[in-house]
């Protein structure tokens, strides 16, 4: 639409009676109002936005405590959606202040002639749909109510300061500020005494600026965060050079990356790196002074374990111990209570050297919590300090807080979204609630907003919801609202996520700890913007899957469902997969086959370190088979585990499930000898089986001399390895040995039937299909053999069985079998334990260190074999080997 007839369909805004009439309610004039404002006239919607403050910016209109700047490079916390804009500013800084963010605002706001459609001064108090008109009311606190078709809530994560929580603040006689409403004219701090309350990214971005002014400063510190150092200046060059080469590419990459700027998947892992090339990767993270940087570039598994994660709070400890000169200070300002960056972690200039100014104290609250603000100071349970002034830098009732202030918001049948939300908030995508027709939020929980470059979030998230917008009106829907069976998807989709990183681990604002009395849950979602956009996408290519559009001409439309139903990592590497468009192994011929699967594993992380691995040769069926052994680190003899590889029946080797053998050695403090039994199609039915069974039968009688333990040996295996360790059980029982304690079935083939549902429902896009499935049986075994119990284990008797432990996956073509096999052993006597992995598909559990998701059910089979072996179930793994000079 062009300009001038954009301006003129804005301005159709009515007023009747007292009440002002538009397509389109927007609250807040931040970073989202405005583009919101911009987006929505251009789509010729009638709009108004209402704002609390007196002009635009939102956070960087509130935020005005010295020192206060961006901590995401502003090269890259600006607007993108207009590339002539993106030329017109350019930023004095790597990390802007605030009153050059601000001027920003005001520069977009006039380029775009956007106050004209703002209401500033004007809080937007309550809202109620009404069911009637299909119109959302909302009263204000200043001039006529609104009436509205959609109501969208821009009204920011961090915008509503938290309360004090002190007794006695009231009684204080000096003066009181709040970093998020800092006055507009500054503080004049000089020669005062002055606290501040908090050591968050505004707390620690003002510190040293007011221990500058201040007589003297008492910083009191309950939690101590992870700061570094900025180096503020101008744009690095790198990284402008980058944006520079081609600006369009690098904004569609920050729209596609993890956290909305551009930087590549970091793939080593810390255990495959020395001392020293962590400390270098640190160094340069460090040097760097970019979040993101130092988040996501140092080792794979920084966020998502724990060891590789501790490696970097000491190295930090290490940063903090050789700037505070008293050890004691130095001690109190490490944090130690939470992983790093599972808290925001801050970026700072001079943060920690303050604490070195002979006017600078802090005061610990975990040793001496404060008692009370009295009339002339603050009294911890050791000291009295007097003061001028108190800073509260506590911070925000995030996410959800603004919303929440807009009381009530009445949907549905009189349905107010804070019962609804009383256990927590409940979402669709972040942007929409079940029950709330045409309500939208911008950056809502359960949206990447601040665990991503908001700037990047915003916009899609703008864009998304204007897009929907017009495309319900060309339709001639009138109104829109999420179901609640996407909603709860959703909710388990969160849920699944959080599970791969540690940012569950910490008490944050993130999760509503800061806010005594809060309903605690993960609030951002935690895969990154750029799957967060692909699912948005899908939600709409899918028919607007999980919402309900309704019109007064057309017939509704409801496409019910989840839109992820896969477990995070899972989708993401069927993505992978899926773009890396190879060949299908069935076309490559047996030794492509297996040249192609030495080739793909190479590009998996290294399996992690265990206490030895060495290769031998053992007695198979028909001759020497070789084996791989890996042996914990804790002192033997250890129970045997013998270990039969996946592959068909004609691919891998003792080697080729490497990382998964580890992985389960280090987790059942267990030898595991992974077998290289003989494949097809140079040797058919039943060399597999009887080799699997001969190689166990060669362990059990040389246990002693591989370091285990006399007694049963135990038996697993994943696919077709499961189906040798079934088979093996069953030959073990029938030929009088040797004693088997336990079976763990990983995926295991069970049967030569291919009509179970889930070959039906699997057979194509979960990477083993039905066509790989059927190349490999008649690779392995010719149709007249195929009943034999020694193919088709499901088929043999199962009396007498050792207990089993049976693990399936939902996406799987196999699953189906799986389960069978399992319940037609519980249904002989046989003690079968049942995993049934949802979400995962038949590689997840194999896929160590990819599939993060796979540890729960790695931990559970690892607990069966050490049942079977009659240990107890749980094993203190032994902790990462930490760098000698940061430990
Ligand atoms: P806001 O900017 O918060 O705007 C919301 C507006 O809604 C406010 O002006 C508020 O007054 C108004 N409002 C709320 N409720 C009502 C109501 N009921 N009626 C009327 N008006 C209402 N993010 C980054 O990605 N990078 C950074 O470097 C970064 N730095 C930050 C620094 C600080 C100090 C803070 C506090 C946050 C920072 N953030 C940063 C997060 C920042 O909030 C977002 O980047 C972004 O500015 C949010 O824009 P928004 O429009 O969604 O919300
Ligand atoms: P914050 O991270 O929540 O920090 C608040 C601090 O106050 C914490 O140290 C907290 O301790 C402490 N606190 C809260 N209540 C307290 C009490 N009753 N007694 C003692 N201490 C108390 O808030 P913030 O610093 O304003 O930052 C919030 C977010 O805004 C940041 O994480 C970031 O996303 C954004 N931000 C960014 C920048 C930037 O650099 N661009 C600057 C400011 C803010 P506990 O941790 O123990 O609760």
């Amino acid at each position: 639409m062009p300009d001038a007839a954009v301006a003129a369909r804005s301005s159709e805004t009515t007023n009747s009676g007292t009440t002002q009439q538009v397509d389109v309610a927007v609250v807040g004039a931040g970073f989202a109002g405005l583009y919101l404002l911009h987006r929505l006239r251009k789509a010729g919607f009638s709009a108004v936005v209402i704002e609390d403050a007196g002009d635009v910016g939102g956070t960087w209109y509130w935020n005005r405590y010295p020192g206060a700047r961006c901590d995401i490079q502003t090269m890259d916390y600006s607007y993108t959606f207009d590339p002539e804009l993106d030329r017109e500013w350019t930023w004095s800084e790597k990390y802007a202040t605030q009153p050059e963010i601000l001027r920003y605002f005001g520069f977009v706001a006039d380029r775009y002639d956007l106050r004209r459609d703002i209401r500033f001064n004007t809080r937007v108090k309550a809202a109620n749909w009404d069911d009637t008109s299909e119109r959302w009311q909302l009263t204000t606190d200043n001039g006529a109510d609104v009436s509205c078709r959609y109501y969208i809530m821009a009204t920011g994560c961090l915008s509503t300061p938290k309360p004090p929580e002190i007794d006695g603040v009231k009684d204080f006689k000096g003066e009181i500020y709040f970093t998020g409403r800092w006055p507009h004219d500054g503080v004049n701090l000089a020669g005062k005494r002055v606290a501040v309350i908090g050591t968050g990214s505004s707390g620690i971005q003002s510190i040293p600026l007011i221990a500058e002014q201040a007589a003297h400063l008492t910083v009191f510190q309950r939690t101590a965060s992870f700061a570094l150092p900025a180096h503020n200046g101008p744009a690095p060059d790198d990284r402008k050079t980058y944006f520079e080469a081609d600006r369009a590419a690098y904004r569609e990459q920050a729209r596609w990356s993890l956290a909305g700027v551009p930087y590549p998947q970091e793939m080593a892992v810390s255990w495959q790196l020395s001392d020293a090339e962590r400390r270098e990767r640190f160094e340069k993270a460090w040097a760097a002074g970019d979040l993101v940087h130092i988040l996501t570039q140092l080792w794979a598994d920084q966020a998502a374990d724990v060891d590789g994660n501790a490696l970097i709070g000491k190295l930090i400890h290490e940063k903090i111990r050789a700037v505070v000169k008293d050890p004691d200070t130095a001690a109190a300002l490490s944090p130690n209570d939470h992983p790093f960056g599972s808290k925001r972690p801050c970026l700072d200039t001079n943060y920690y050297a303050t604490y070195n100014r002979p006017n600078v104290t802090l005061v610990n609250l975990r040793q001496e919590p404060i008692k009370a603000i009295t009339a002339s100071g603050i009294v911890t349970d050791k000291r009295s300090v007097d003061l001028d002034v108190i800073v509260f830098a506590t911070g925000f009732d995030a996410m959800t807080g603004a919303i929440m202030a807009v009381h009530p918001i009445t949907g549905r049948a009189s349905k107010s979204l804070s019962s609804v939300w009383a256990q927590g908030p409940q979402t669709y995508l972040g942007l929409t609630v079940a029950g709330f027709p045409n309500l939208f939020m911008i950056t809502g929980p359960g949206s990447p907003s601040v665990l991503s470059n908001m700037a990047v979030s915003i916009e899609q998230h703008v864009d998304w919801v204007v897009d929907r917008l017009a495309a319900l009106r060309d339709a001639g829907f009138t109104t829109m609202e999420a179901t609640e069976t996407a909603q709860a998807g959703w909710a388990q989709h969160m849920a699944d996520c959080s599970m791969l990183t540690l940012h569950r681990l910490a008490n944050t604002w993130y999760t509503g700890a800061n806010v005594p009395g809060k309903a605690q849950a993960l609030m951002p979602y935690t895969s990154g913007v750029g799957p967060y956009r692909g699912i948005c996408n899908e939600v709409v290519s899918r028919g607007m899957l999980g919402f309900r559009l309704t019109g007064p001409n057309v017939a509704e439309q409801c496409n019910d469902g989840e839109v992820v139903r896969l477990q995070p990592d899972v989708r993401l590497v069927l993505g992978m997969l899926a773009e890396m468009n190879l060949p299908q192994i069935e076309s490559l011929g047996s030794q492509g086959a297996r040249d192609f699967l030495a080739e793909f594993n190479k590009g998996r992380p290294a399996g992690r370190p265990v206490g030895e691995v060495g290769d031998g040769v053992l007695h198979g069926a028909d001759g020497l088979l070789p084996y791989r052994l890996y042996r914990p680190a804790t002192p033997g003899p250890h129970p045997i585990v013998v270990y039969f590889h996946g592959g068909g029946w004609v691919l891998g080797d003792e080697q080729s499930d490497d990382p998964f053998c580890r992985d389960m050695c280090r987790r059942t403090d267990m030898i595991f000898v992974s077998v290289g039994y003989r494949h097809a199609p140079e040797h058919r039915f039943p060399a597999a089986a009887e080799d699997g069974y001969a190689a166990t039968r060669w362990i059990a009688e040389h246990a002693a001399e591989l370091g285990g333990k006399a007694g049963p040996v135990l038996v697993a295996g994943w696919s077709a390895g499961g189906n040798i360790a079934a088979v093996t059980c069953q030959l073990a029982r029938e030929r009088g040995g040797p004693e088997i304690g336990g079976q763990l079935l990983v995926c295991p083939v069970t049967d030569s039937t291919f009509d179970r549902a889930s070959y039906v429902d699997n057979g194509t896009n979960y990477f083993v299909t039905r066509g790989l499935m059927f190349w490999f049986w008649d690779l392995y075994c010719s149709p007249a053999d195929r009943t034999d119990p020694r193919v088709s284990p499901l088929r043999g008797k199962l009396a007498g069985l050792p207990p089993a432990f049976v693990t399936t996956c939902e996406f799987d073509p196999l699953r189906d079998e799986g389960i069978a096999y399992a319940e037609a052993m519980a249904a002989s006597g046989v003690a079968v334990e049942q995993l049934k992995a949802r979400g995962h598909f038949h590689s997840s559990f194999t896929m160590v260190d990819v599939v993060i998701t796979g540890v729960g059910g790695r931990i559970k089979m690892a607990e069966a074999l050490r049942r079977f072996a009659g240990l107890p179930p749980e094993v203190k793994l032994p902790p990462q080997k930490l760098d000698a000079a940061a430990s």
